[in-house]
Order: structure tokens, then C-alpha cells, then sequence
């Protein structure tokens, strides 16, 4: 361990009790590859535990997203963060292959199309420049192109929109989760199936977790990737996370007529669809006066009635005569400030690392957040991509990174 690193300095450690150099609070997608990463950094030896109450996964924002990779964004930490996602994508299987086993997470290359009006032109176009300037493959297509591509799609009120040519798409998110949950307890992480609910901190240091059965457990660093349950976790500890759980529902249709070569599409309204299996799943953001902080899992059907469908059928004809399937819903992390993520340490607690506020683009985050948290906690700085813009500092100073681009 370096000089410099949280862990370097270590607290008491209390004999009888389990001690872990790293405790990781939730271990889906970004726990999970914060455990992959720091399980492999040769310059790291300590044990790593992750704390995931629910090993079946069924209700954390990973195993119910929309499972998509962009390189559409408007902030180059964003795009080079996805980009990373897409190498580590595919070399998935070779990476994450645990004793000649290699896991597949069935990524498909299929393209994100944003289409805009002619008011939305000129932000495509500074994106497209910023996006191609960083090594992502967008191309920018004219109304006549987009007709002449997809037949199936009605563009008159179009100017245009940029493709991903290559990189960008969708894939088997659980399936990306496991692999790296496998790879990790490979390397050496210990899963348990427990929830962290306290926090022993003294003088701005953590020094143990309590966990929902009792248990205490040492840490000489507490990183929190608890997702929806991170701004609990904040609280613990007296920090104001400025996260919250805001629902979202994905709906699976079948369309009597295919539509070939159909990428990611997202309406200038901002409902999107994109093909899954046989069919397409679809969606759209509640009205922002009807998107309360919300935790149930019942999935907003007057959306899909009063909005979405409305809406897709105008732009692609054919999704007149869908018939629905089934359909669920999910929690975004929704970072209330800037919707992008907070990752680091605050200020006030020397050795608890933050990674949450993902606002519906985490899982595709996840390899590039996990890496970087590996890199702060065992050297006590980011290596390879520099993530410090996205730490607490601008949300302590309330100057907001916007996203441009937030669907
Ligand atoms: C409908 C929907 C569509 C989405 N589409 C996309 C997309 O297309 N592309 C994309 O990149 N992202 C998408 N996202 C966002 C993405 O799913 C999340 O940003 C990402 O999965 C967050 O991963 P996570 O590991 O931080 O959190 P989660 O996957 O929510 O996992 C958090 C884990 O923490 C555990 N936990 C909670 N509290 C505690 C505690 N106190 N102690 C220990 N463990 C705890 C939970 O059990 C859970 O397993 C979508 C999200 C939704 C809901």
C-alpha cells in the first residue's frame, strides 16, 4: 500500500472482532467492480469483504436497468468513463474467466441513435465534435439519412441525429454483475450476505461496521456503493447525500412488424426503445411534477398509456399495433445536484469512499467508478482516468456539472 492511501494509516483494530482492510457496502454492479479491481491491483494484499444483503439481486437498479452503453454524453468524464465500459465489455470473457469458465454478457454493438428537431441541432453537433475529439464513433446523419436508414421511422419533424457506429449498446447487465461478483471472490473478496447498519467513526475516521445481524466488523476503509440505500448509509456517519431513489418503469412490447437495424433510439421528448429478444423494451421519465422520491416497485402503466405509447407510435408507425408484455420497475440513484456521480472521499471522513448519484447511467459506469475507487483507496489518487471534477467538492461548493445529455 502506498503512501498517501486511507489505508496506510490505519485505525485500531479491536482483537475478537473480524478486521477487513476494505469493507464494500453493496455489491452489485459498482461494488462488484470495485472488488474486482482492488482484488487484483498487485499493489494491494488486504482483505476485502462486500456487504450485499440480497445475493438474488432482484431489486437492485443493476438487475433492472435498461443494461445500455453510450458514448453520447456531454462531459468528457462521462465519455471516457463509457468508453472504458466498451473495452472492458469486450475482453469480458477472458478477464473475468474464473478456471477456464468465461462468463458472457452477451454485449451487442447495436448503436444509440439521438435524434433531435432543429432546436436541438446545434447541441448535437458540440457533442458529436467532443465525443469524436475523445475517440468515440458518432456519426451525425441529416433528416434524408435518417429516412434512407430506417424506413421504418417517421422523421419530418427531424433535422437529424447521431449514430454510434461502434461501441455503443446494450447487454446482459446481471450477467455482467455476476461475472465480475465471480471474478472478484476468485481474487480473493468475501461476500456476505449482510447490510451494514452503523458506522463506528470517531475523529473523521471509520474504524467498524455494524451489520444487520449483530456482528461488528473492523474496516480500515468503508466504501459505500449502496445504490438507492447510500444516502441512509451517509447519514449514518452525518453526511447530507444529496441521492434520491426515483422510479422508473421499462416496458417490454412486441411489434407485429420488425424494424431492421434498429439501434438504442431516443426521441427528442425523451422516451427511447431499443430491440430486446423477440421484441423492444421501451420508456420515458415521468413528468418531472410527478416524480416523487419513491422505494415500491409498481410499475407506471398510465405512463406507458398516456405517454409513451402515444409518443413511439408517432415516431415509428408500426409501434401502433404493439402488444405489451411484461414489465417492471426500477430506481435510479438520482444525484439531486448535477445527475451525475459522487465519487471520493468527503472531507469530513477520512476513509469512507463514495460512489452513488448515478442517475440512470451507472451500470455502464460501473468498471471505470470501480477502478477508480480501487485507484484512491490502495494509492491514494486516481491513475488512469482522472475522475476528481466528480468529486464531493462541487456539490459542498454547489457548482453543478450539467449533463447535457440525461435520459
Ligand atoms: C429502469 C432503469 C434503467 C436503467 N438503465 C440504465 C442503462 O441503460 N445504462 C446504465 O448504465 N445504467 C442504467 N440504469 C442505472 C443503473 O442501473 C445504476 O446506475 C447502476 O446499476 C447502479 O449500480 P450500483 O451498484 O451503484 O447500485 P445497485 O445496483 O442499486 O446496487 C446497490 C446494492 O446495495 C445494496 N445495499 C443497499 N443498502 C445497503 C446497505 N446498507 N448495506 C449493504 N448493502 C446495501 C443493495 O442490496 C444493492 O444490491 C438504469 C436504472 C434503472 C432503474
Amino acid at each position: 500500500m502506498k503512501q498517501g492511501s486511507p489505508l496506510a494509516a490505519k485505525g485500531q483494530v479491536n482483537m475478537g472482532q473480524q478486521h477487513f482492510d476494505v469493507v464494500i457496502a453493496g455489491g452489485a454492479a459498482v461494488g462488484s467492480a470495485a472488488a474486482y479491481f482492488l482484488t487484483r491491483d498487485s499493489a494491494f494484499s488486504g482483505r476485502v469483504a462486500v456487504m450485499e444483503p440480497d445475493p438474488s439481486y432482484q431489486h437492485c437498479a443493476t438487475a433492472l436497468s435498461a443494461a445500455s452503453i453510450r458514448h453520447q454524453f456531454s462531459t468528457a468524464e462521462n465519455i471516457r468513463m463509457s468508453l472504458f465500459g466498451t473495452e472492458f465489455l469486450r475482453h469480458f470473457g477472458e478477464t473475468m474467466s474464473v478456471e477456464g469458465s468465461r462468463p458472457d454478457p452477451e454485449f451487442h454493438e447495436g448503436g444509440y441513435l439521438l435524434l433531435a428537431t432543429p432546436d436541438g441541432m446545434p447541441t448535437l453537433h458540440e457533442n458529436q465534435a467532443l465525443q469524436r475529439s475523445l475517440g468515440a464513433d458518432i456519426a451525425l446523419l441529416d433528416a434524408a439519412q435518417l429516412a434512407a436508414r430506417f424506413p421504418w421511422m417517421q422523421v419530418d419533424d427531424l433535422a437529424g441525429g447521431a449514430l454510434g457506429m461502434s461501441g455503443e449498446g446494450w447487454l446482459d447487465a446481471y450477467g455482467m454483475l455476476q461475472g465480475m461478483r465471480h471474478k472478484a471472490i476468485a481474487q480473493g473478496a468475501i461476500y456476505m450476505p449482510r447490510r451494514v447498519v452503523g458506522i463506528d467513526h470517531q475523529r473523521g475516521h471509520v474504524s467498524s461496521v455494524r451489520l444487520d445481524d449483530g456482528q461488528t466488523v473492523g474496516c480500515g476503509a468503508l466504501v459505500n456503493c449502496a445504490g438507492t440505500g447510500a444516502p441512509a448509509l451517509a447519514r449514518l456517519v452525518g453526511i447530507d447525500l444529496p441521492v434520491q431513489a426515483r422510479k422508473r418503469s421499462v416496458f417490454y412490447v412486441q411489434c407485429p412488424q420488425p424494424l431492421p437495424g434498429c439501434p438504442m433510439v431516443f426521441d427528442p421528448t425523451g422516451a427511447y426503445f431499443r430491440p430486446e429478444g423477440t421484441g423492444f423494451i421501451m420508456g420515458i421519465a415521468p413528468p418531472e411534477d410527478q416524480d416523487p422520491e419513491s422505494f415500491d416497485f409498481d410499475v407506471q402503466y398510465s405512463l406507458f398509456e398516456e405517454i409513451l405509447w402515444p409518443t413511439l407510435a408517432a415516431r415509428v408507425p408500426a409501434f401502433e399495433a404493439l402488444r405489451s408484455g411484461r414489465s417492471w420497475a426500477g430506481h435510479y440513484d438520482m444525484n439531486l445536484v448535477d445527475h451525475n456521480v459522487i465519487v471520493g472521499l468527503h472531507p469530513a471522513i477520512d476513509n469512507l469512499f463514495f460512489a452513488n448519484g448515478f442517475s440512470g447511467h451507472g451500470m455502464q459506469q460501473s468498471p471505470a467508478v470501480g477502478r477508480a475507487l480501487s485507484e484512491l483507496i490502495v494509492h491514494g489518487a486516481f491513475k488512469t482516468l482522472d475522475l476528481s471534477r466528480l468529486g464531493w467538492r462541487r456539490i459542498l461548493d454547489n457548482d453543478p456539472i450539467i449533463e447535457k445529455n440525461v435520459v
